[in-house]
Parts: structure tokens; C-alpha cells; sequence
């Protein structure tokens, strides 16, 4: 594996890491206060090619791969201090609109990816029920073919850009014969069809830039022409095949959210003094702020090493899986940690380390559980 980044890397790098602190970071807190996805910000990334990092020239994208974007979206996570807005960038490229590419018609790719290449359509995933979370395959959201049309009834939960999205990539049922992940087909549903709405935003700890909410098809009218990817093949073709992809690329701005909060502690211990010298001067602190370091190396070696495997088309599988999870309790560490070395002001809304000690927790349920993809792993070690 090679640790060279390119000169096309270092560019995109150095571009998203300056508008993140000229223009992500000044926003962050009143957006989580508000709840607010930053809509205006998002025109400005669309413009700026930022919407379509990981789809082809053709589309308007800029094609980077797997290891171009995660070191873009890890410098939009040290740069903006602004996760809940990198969950919906992200989720809009990978889970919405690569698997559009991946699965896609040329008349679909042609359709739909520019407009989401420019961020002019934010797109959606929609696997998760009320019923199904984990257990995704469970799913009953319903699609029965009627003449030239199938007619969805359903509701999805906990859908990231659901109340702003205009396109998602829906996961039903379409043969309830069959039980688990067979039977399921994916279908990209647009504004233009009548039938569905997103239910209230909801509440969230954390992430709170990024809009979460439920989805509602009530006789939803899709054209047969909208079916993404081979009928029957929703679960085992669709959502399982972005899965390598949606571990990589969404761990990237918790990569750079460390990155942030350890930047951030050195300048408090610096700056903070107790017992009549900087808190940095202690061997606790010191001591914190090199475990929080070593973390963050490993983290990114973590993640590094499965972009590369998918830039190169390697099977990783596994990696993904123990990458998950071994990720989330380094982030949750770090989170804890840096509120920690910030003492009572960590707590306070004023410093980012508390944003970040609410955001931090969706690495270890979002995309898979923790222990969800331990259970992966250990099939994989124990077979
Ligand atoms: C902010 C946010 C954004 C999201 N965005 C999207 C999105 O865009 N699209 C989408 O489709 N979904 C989305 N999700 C849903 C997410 O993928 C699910 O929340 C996740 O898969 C877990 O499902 P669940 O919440 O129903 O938990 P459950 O599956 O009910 O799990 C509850 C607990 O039981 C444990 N558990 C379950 N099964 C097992 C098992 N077999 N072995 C051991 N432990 C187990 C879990 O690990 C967890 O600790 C989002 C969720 C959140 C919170």
C-alpha cells in the first residue's frame, strides 16, 4: 500500500479542508442547535463539485474512488467541526447515489446522477422499518406490480436527508413468498411520483444538521422503468453490495472529527492553567492527548487500508467489519477523552469536544451496529 498521496489528492485535500474552516466550522453550533441542514451551503458545495466526489466524469463527478474520498471527507471533519452535515454529504454520495451508478441504466445514470453530481437533487437511502433495523431483511414495506407500475405501501425509518431528499433508493417487497433478503428489489423514487412523503423530522441527540425522518409510501406509483437493478436482487445485489463502501467512506469525517478534537485539546491544555501552570504541563494530560493520538493513527490506518482494498477491488469484507466497530470505540474514546481534558467546560455548548461527544455515538448503531458486524466478523473467523 502506498502512503503517497497523489497531487489530485493533496488538491481536493487542501480545497474541502479551507472551505470546511471558512465556511463549515462558523455555522456548526448554531446548526446543531437549530437542527438545521445548511441548505445554502449545500448550493455552494454543488457548485464547487463537492456533491459527486465519487461519480464518474461523465455525470459531473470527479471520480476519486474510495481513497480520494475518504481523505476529502476526513478533511471536511477536521476542517468543519460540522458532522451532522458530512452525515447527509456523505450519505447522499455513497448509499444514494453510487449505488444509482453501481446498479443503474444508462437512462437512469443519465436521469439522475447529474442532477445530484451538481446537489441540485440530495438523494436518500431507505432500508431501515419501525420493525427492521439490524434484522434489515425483515423489511415489509410492499411493492405489487400493477400494469406498467408498482405500488409501494410502507414506512421507512430514520432516513438521513429524508424530510430535504428528492430522490431515494428504496428497498421493498416484491415477491411475500419469499422470507428474508430474497424477494426485495430496489427502486429509485422521485418527487414526480405521487405517494409519498417524509413523516416530522426527528429529535436527535447528535447529528443534528443532518434532517432525519421517516418515509411514507401510500400507494406510491413507480414506474417499471425505475426498478433498480435485476427484480428479487434489492437485499443481495443492491444494499449488500454498498455495504464496503458506506463503512469507508461515512468513517471518514469521524477520522477527521478526531483529528479536530485533538487539535483542540492541545490548544485548551496550552491555554488552561490550574495549580498555577498549564494543565498540558501535567503527565495525566499529556498522557491523554498521546493515547488520543496513537488512536487516531490507527483509526486512519483502519480506513486506509479498506479504501485502498476497494480501490483495487479486493474483497473486504471482513476488514469492513472489524474496521466498524474497532473505529467506533477509538472515536467514542477520543470524544470522552477530549471533553475530559476540557473539565467542566466540556460540557458546555460552547466548545465543539461537546457537539462532538453527541455525534460521535451514531459510528457504533448507523450502517450496522457494533455488535452486528462483530457477529459478521466472527462467522468470517470461525467458518
Ligand atoms: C441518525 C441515523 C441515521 C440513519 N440513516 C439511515 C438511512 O439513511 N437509511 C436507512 O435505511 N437506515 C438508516 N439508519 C438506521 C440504522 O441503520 C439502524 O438504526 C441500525 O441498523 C440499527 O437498527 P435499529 O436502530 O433498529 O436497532 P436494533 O436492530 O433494534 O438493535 C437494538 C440493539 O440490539 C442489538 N442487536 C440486534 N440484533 C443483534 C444480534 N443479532 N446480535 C447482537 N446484538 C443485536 C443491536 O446491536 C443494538 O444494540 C439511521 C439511523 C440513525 C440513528
Amino acid at each position: 500500500m502506498d502512503f503517497n498521496k497523489s497531487e489530485e489528492h493533496l488538491a481536493i485535500e487542501a480545497s474541502i479542508e479551507k472551505f470546511a474552516r471558512n465556511e463549515m466550522a462558523p455555522l456548526a453550533r448554531e446548526l446543531d442547535e437549530k437542527s438545521e441542514f445548511p441548505m445554502e451551503l449545500w448550493r455552494k458545495m454543488g457548485q464547487l463539485g463537492y456533491c459527486g466526489l465519487l461519480l464518474e466524469e461523465k455525470y459531473g463527478g470527479s471520480n476519486l474512488g474510495a481513497v480520494g474520498s475518504v481523505l476529502a471527507m476526513q478533511a471536511a471533519g477536521r476542517g468543519g467541526a460540522d458532522q451532522g452535515t458530512c452525515l447527509s454529504w456523505a450519505s447522499h454520495m455513497v448509499i444514494a447515489s453510487l449505488n444509482i451508478q453501481t446498479w443503474g441504466t444508462e437512462e437512469q445514470k443519465e436521469k439522475y446522477l447529474p442532477k445530484m453530481a451538481s446537489g441540485e437533487w440530495i438523494g436518500a437511502m431507505a432500508l431501515t422499518e419501525p420493525g427492521s433495523g439490524s434484522d434489515a431483511s425483515s423489511l415489509t414495506t410492499r411493492a405489487t406490480l400493477k400494469g406498467d407500475k408498482y405500488i409501494l405501501n410502507g414506512t421507512k425509518m430514520f432516513i438521513t436527508n429524508g424530510p430535504i431528499c428528492e430522490v431515494a433508493v428504496v428497498i421493498a417487497r416484491t415477491d411475500p413468498e419469499k422470507k428474508g433478503a430474497s424477494g426485495c428489489t430496489a427502486f429509485i423514487v422521485d418527487r414526480s411520483m405521487p405517494g409519498w412523503y417524509a413523516g416530522q423530522k426527528l429529535d436527535k441527540m447528535g447529528m443534528r444538521a443532518s434532517p432525519t425522518s421517516e418515509l411514507v409510501f401510500e400507494n406510491c406509483e413507480v414506474p417499471v422503468e425505475n426498478v433498480l437493478g435485476p427484480v428479487g436482487m434489492g437485499m443481495k445485489g443492491v444494499a449488500f453490495s454498498g455495504v464496503n463502501w458506506e463503512r469507508t467512506i461515512l468513517a471518514a469525517p469521524f477520522l477527521g472529527g478526531i483529528e479536530y478534537n485533538l487539535e483542540q485539546c492541545i490548544k485548551y491544555a496550552k491555554e488552561r492553567e490550574q495549580f498555577g501552570r498549564p494543565i498540558a504541563s501535567f503527565q495525566a494530560i499529556q498522557h491523554k492527548l498521546a493515547e488520543m493520538a496513537a488512536c487516531i493513527e490507527a483509526a486512519k490506518l483502519l480506513v486506509y487500508r479498506q479504501a485502498w482494498m476497494i480501490d483495487h477491488n479486493l474483497p473486504c469484507i471482513k476488514e469492513t467489519s472489524l474496521s466498524k466497530f474497532f473505529l467506533a470505540k477509538l472515536v467514542g474514546f477520543i470524544a470522552d477523552e477530549a471533553v475530559q481534558i476540557h473539565g467542566g467546560y466540556g460540557l458546555m455548548k460552547e466548545y465543539p469536544v461537546e457537539r462532538f461527544f453527541r455525534d460521535w455515538k451514531l459510528a457504533s448503531i448507523g450502517g450496522g451496529t457494533s455488535e452486528v458486524n462483530k457477529n459478521i466478523a466472527a462467522q468470517l473467523l470461525l467458518k
